[in-house]
């Protein structure tokens, strides 16, 4: 018998975001439509509970939490990664096949949205009425990419840790830095987002 996946409904999954940010708001619909369009595309059942699909997105903010609410990726999971470009956009990677969509809005895709709605009280309000009940084709656009990256190095060896041998802090997931034989973190090995203050 053939499995029958039983796929959350756009309201139901609107409802969980919402309630993440006590508002609902464009962004995270188009997080949660892209999320669903990512569901149609890949062999698998989301939202997820295991790790199979690996979301980066491309901004952080209320679009991600719909893209987490809809596919079930999440930092907690180490399944969905920031990859900072301020893009309300995200690439999907399925870890089983390597095949990765990403995914972004139509370019006249606010167009569209005023043009559904006119009748909205301004364009926030059109572009969240819209987001909801246009069809995907109108408002997310995807194609199949290649990843740059290395995801066996992303993913990394979870449960391994290794000790910085400058500052003596432990570095987990494979994150640590080799020089000169030593194992060091980033921030030591000068890759640093930090410093010292004085
Ligand atoms: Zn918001
Ligand atoms: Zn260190």
């Amino acid at each position: 018998m053939a499995t029958v996946i039983v796929r959350p409904e756009l309201s139901a999954l609107l409802e969980q975001t919402g309630a993440l940010h006590k508002h609902l708001c464009p962004r995270q619909v188009l997080g949660v439509r892209m999320g669903m369009l990512a569901a149609e595309k890949f062999p698998i059942e989301l939202p997820q509970s295991g790790k199979r699909l690996i979301a980066f997105v491309e901004s952080d903010g209320c679009f991600a939490d719909g893209i987490s609410v809809a596919t079930g990726c999440s930092m907690g999971h180490r399944t969905l990664r920031l990859v900072d470009y301020g893009k309300v956009a995200a690439t999907f990677v399925d870890t089983l096949s390597g095949a990765a969509i990403r995914f972004f809005p139509s370019p006249d895709v606010r167009k569209r949205a005023a043009e559904f709605a006119p009748e909205a009280g301004n364009r926030w309000q059109a572009q969240l009425e819209a987001y909801q009940r246009l069809p995907n084709e109108d408002i997310v656009l995807c194609r199949e990419v290649a990843l740059n990256l290395d995801l066996e190095a992303i993913v990394g060896k979870p449960g391994k840790r290794t000790t910085c041998s400058a500052c003596g802090e432990e570095v987990l997931n494979q994150r640590e830095v080799m020089k000169d034989e030593q194992a060091l973190c980033m921030s030591c090995a000068g890759e640093g987002y930090w410093r010292v203050k004085g």
